[in-house]
């Protein structure tokens, strides 16, 4: 009787510790499972939005003109609002700007400013989203012909990119011979920007003259798309 009941313990201690070891080694395992599942999601997850969005981005260098757009989802990295005045009316979402060009463009401004030239910003970074609406609100008025004249598609906007903003005076209009655009061509380059839309160079970027739109592309590049008088497709060699 004493052995039975001493065998029957070590039975039931028998059965209870395999089970335990099994559950225990499947929790494990299934735990494992889930861990490295959710890892493999999230690295498929980021390496899908680096190659989709992030496939033409090499930092300010980065081209985008109507046959080289951006991904849907691509924002710049710290976005921010710079330290410099606004035109009226201004979205707040334009106020952004790429973190990079933050201290550039503020110095540039200061800079202007010490030469009796007053400059406003007017439109610096564009989400996917926005251009989208602009688009099609443009497609709905004008009808596409003349919507693809003058807005870009949603993905094909350097404002997307953060790195270039819209300037503008106080009259909220710079045109070429202004004092304002005058400065802006002779002295962008000195901060690391360029007149990315020339005058006399639409065969080339694709766009009117736009003496207001300044792009970021960094001291070096700016001097020497400056000192040749050539744009950015032709200083990628694109
Ligand atoms: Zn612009």
């Amino acid at each position: 009787m004493k052995n039975g009941f001493r065998n029957f313990l070590i039975v039931i201690i028998t059965i209870c510790g395999t089970w335990y070891i099994i559950q225990y080694a499947g929790l494990g395992l299934n735990l494992k499972g889930i861990r490295s599942a959710g890892s493999k999601l999230y690295l498929s997850e980021k390496d899908k939005s680096s190659d989709a969005d992030n496939i033409n981005i090499d930092k300010e260098l980065v081209l985008v003109n109507s046959e080289h757009g951006l991904g849907k989802y691509y924002k710049p990295e710290s976005l921010t609002i710079p330290d410099i005045s606004f035109a009226n009316g201004v979205s707040q979402e334009e106020k952004h700007v790429a973190g990079i060009i933050e201290r550039p463009l503020e110095e540039l401004v200061d800079a202007a400013k010490r030469d009796g030239v007053i400059l406003f910003g007017n439109s610096g970074y564009r989400s996917y989203k926005s251009q989208e609406n602009t688009y099609s609100n443009r497609v709905k008025s004008q009808g596409e012909k003349l919507a693809d004249a003058y807005v870009a598609k949603p993905g094909f906007s350097e404002h997307q990119t953060g790195l270039c903003i819209d300037i503008t005076n106080q009259d909220k209009n710079i045109i070429k011979g202004t004092k304002e655009a005058n400065w802006l061509a002779e002295n962008c380059y000195k901060f690391g920007f360029i007149i990315r839309y020339p005058y006399g160079k639409k065969s080339i970027t694709g766009i009117e003259y736009e003496p207001w739109h300044i792009r970021y592309v960094g001291k070096n590049a700016a001097k020497y798309i400056h000192d040749n008088e050539i744009t950015l497709e032709e200083y990628l060699g694109k």
